[in-house]
């Protein structure tokens, strides 16, 4: 089923014109259907609101979307948005999508996925995770693991306790900005929390 869902969400397509201030870069499908994968194995995406902060493309949400959760897309960039609809359309997947900055979303659910701007031109990342705490029962979130201390410390401070951290190495391309080389395999984290 895991490897079903891979080989849906690798049909998503990626950013035509990245944004780099918005660190807009895709999650890679096996990484993606993990995270999807791991929360509907805790029940926390069939028949559950799910929302998927800061979509891009979609990929996160059309996995939920797939696997039975009733999605909520948000995302600020017009362009992102238009592709994500159409990602969705393509795949099949039935989601409603929100053109909002996070900050100004307020709706409670059941559960967030996420995997936010890893704050290397500014500190929206933490932002991210600060919205998903208040907003979310579940969130699975990645993030660099160089952020891994400073998330802990905001979910310390939330009414969220952590319950699993899984770790990862991805590709991330050149125009993300951390270094020079042509891809470099970045460590991050998968990091879930639920309501105390
Ligand atoms: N979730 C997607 C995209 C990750 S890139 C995936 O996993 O493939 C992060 C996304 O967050 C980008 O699409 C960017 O446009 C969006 N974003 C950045 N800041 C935002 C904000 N303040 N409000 C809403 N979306 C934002």
């Amino acid at each position: 089923m895991k490897s079903d869902l891979k080989r849906v969400l690798s049909k998503v397509s990626d950013f035509e014109d990245p944004r780099i201030k918005l660190e807009q870069y895709i999650t890679p499908p096996a990484l993606a259907a993990d995270l999807v994968f791991t929360a509907y194995m805790q029940g926390d995406i069939e028949d559950k609101e799910v929302v998927d902060l800061g979509t891009g493309t979609g990929i996160l949400g059309i996995g939920a979307a797939k696997l039975d959760g009733e999605v909520t897309a948000v995302e600020k960039d017009e362009n992102a948005l238009e592709a994500a609809k159409e990602n969705a359309e393509t795949l099949n997947a039935e989601i409603s999508f929100v053109e909002s900055d996070v900050e100004d979303f307020d709706i409670e659910v059941d559960t967030v996925l996420m995997n936010p701007p890893f704050s290397v031109h500014s500190d929206i990342g933490l932002s991210f995770w600060e919205k998903a705490l208040e907003i979310g029962d579940h969130v699975y979130g990645i993030s660099p693991r160089g952020a891994r201390d400073s998330i802990k410390s905001l979910v310390r401070s939330s009414n969220h306790r952590i319950v699993g951290v899984q770790e990862y190495d991805i590709g991330l391309p050149p125009s993300y900005g951390f270094h020079t080389e042509e891809s470099r395999e970045t460590p991050v984290d998968l990091i879930i929390t639920e309501e105390k």
